[in-house]
Formats: structure tokens, C-alpha cells, sequence
């Protein structure tokens, strides 16, 4: 069996021993208050750098203070600093959010997503990667949440698992990761399995005390031994 196959099938093998041992994975992204395309992508923005907490309490002040992204757009940024300063970061991420919404409009007539409808997924995360604060990561996650395309966003937890779990060499970055697991996991698990693989990072394999004893992906990781060689 060449490499390639053998990925996917460990790949699904991940998943079904995930989904066995995780209640429905769940992402805040997926909640119905982020009601738009342009709320998960301005949401992601947000994530960027902090935690849920900060991020969902900068995400619902910024809908408290500006009712449409229209608002977001004309206000002056210093008062899209005042409503993003509970999350941190507000400096960086106004001016991100304003530009990003500023093209949406020159190139949609309007702060919408819906110019994407028709389009290929790779247009699409062409697209979405050439606007002001969009990297390969949150690209993918206003794919998958907010416009329902498949894609398997990589940030640092399944980053990290990817390579522990040798599905991925070590020197590979987090953007030629993502194009690989695209192209090996199946549509239909892309989201749950990125999901899990989160959840497992958070509670289990940790940066920096992976618990391997209890890990229920150690059969296929190697467990303790083989993990520590991956720690680098
Ligand atoms: S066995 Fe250890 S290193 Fe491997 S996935 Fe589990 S916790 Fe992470």
C-alpha cells in the first residue's frame, strides 16, 4: 500500500476512534447568531491570535455596536477599536475587518459573500485569500461554516496532532499541511474531523503534556515512546 492510501485510511481511522469518543463536535462558528458568510469571516478574524472566550465577547460587542457591516465600514476606526478592545488585538484587527469588508463591497456592490455562489471551491479560496487578513486557515473556515463548502482548516492543534501522528512530515508548514488533508480526507468528515482533532489538542494532546497513557489514538501514534520523538 503506498503512503498516500495508507494516510487515508488512517485518516478515517482517526475519525471513527474521534467520533467514538467525543460528544457532536461542536465550534462556536457554527452557532446560529453567526447568521452570514461575512459573520463567520469576520468571527475567524477575530480568533486570530486569542481564545474563544475574547473572541466571541469582541464578535457580540461589535454586533452590539454596529448593526450591519455596512455600519463597520463608515465608522471611524477608532470606534471600532472601542467596541473590539474587550478582545485585544483591537488595533490590528479593525483594520483588518474594515479592509476586508471595504473590498467585499468594491468587488460585490456590497458587504456580502453571495458574489461566490456559483464559483469552484479552489475560486473561491482564491478568492477569499486575497482579501486583507486572510490567510489559508480562515479561508477554509468561512468555507466550511459559513458558505458550506468542504475544507479542513489547520490551525495550530491539528497542525500539531498532523505531525504527531505522522500523517504529515515535520518540516512541512501549516499551509502545505492543509492542501494535504484536503486532498486524503474524504468531504463528509472534513469538518467533524477537524473539529475532533481540535477538541483532542485541547484536552488530550496538548503542545506541551500530551496525555499519551490515556490518548485514544495511541495505537496509532505509538503512544509515549513514539510521541516523544515528535515533540520537536
Ligand atoms: S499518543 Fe500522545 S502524542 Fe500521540 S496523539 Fe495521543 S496524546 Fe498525542
Amino acid at each position: 500500500m503506498d503512503i498516500l492510501a495508507d494516510n487515508e485510511k488512517k485518516i478515517r481511522d482517526i475519525y471513527l476512534l474521534l467520533k467514538g469518543h467525543y460528544p457532536a463536535p461542536f465550534s462556536g462558528l457554527l452557532e446560529p447568531k453567526r447568521n452570514s458568510p461575512v459573520d463567520v469571516l469576520v468571527a475567524t478574524i477575530l480568533s486570530q491570535a486569542t481564545n474563544d472566550t475574547l473572541s466571541d465577547r469582541a464578535f457580540e460587542a461589535l454586533k452590539a455596536a454596529f448593526p450591519t457591516w455596512e455600519g463597520v465600514v463608515d465608522a471611524d476606526p477608532s470606534s471600532v477599536e472601542k467596541a473590539l478592545a474587550v478582545g485585544g488585538l483591537q488595533r490590528e484587527k479593525t483594520k483588518k475587518i474594515q479592509s476586508a469588508l471595504r473590498k467585499l463591497r468594491s468587488d460585490f456592490g456590497g458587504v456580502t459573500l453571495d458574489g461566490l455562489a456559483n464559483r469552484s471551491p479552489r475560486e473561491c479560496f482564491d478568492y477569499l485569500v486575497s482579501l486583507p487578513g486572510v490567510g489559508p486557515k480562515t479561508a477554509a473556515c468561512v468555507m466550511a461554516f459559513g458558505l458550506n463548502i468542504p475544507a479542513f482548516p489547520v490551525d495550530t492543534h491539528v497542525f500539531r496532532l498532523a505531525k504527531r501522528l505522522d500523517l504529515v512530515p515535520r518540516r512541512w508548514t501549516p499551509e502545505k499541511t492543509q492542501r494535504y488533508l484536503e486532498e486524503i480526507t474524504p468531504d463528509e468528515i472534513k469538518m467533524p474531523l477537524h473539529l475532533l482533532l481540535i477538541r483532542h489538542g485541547r484536552e488530550v494532546c496538548s503542545s506541551r503534556k500530551p496525555k499519551c497513557s490515556i490518548c485514544a489514538l495511541k495505537d496509532l501514534c505509538g503512544g509515549d515512546e513514539s510521541s516523544k520523538k515528535n515533540f520537536s
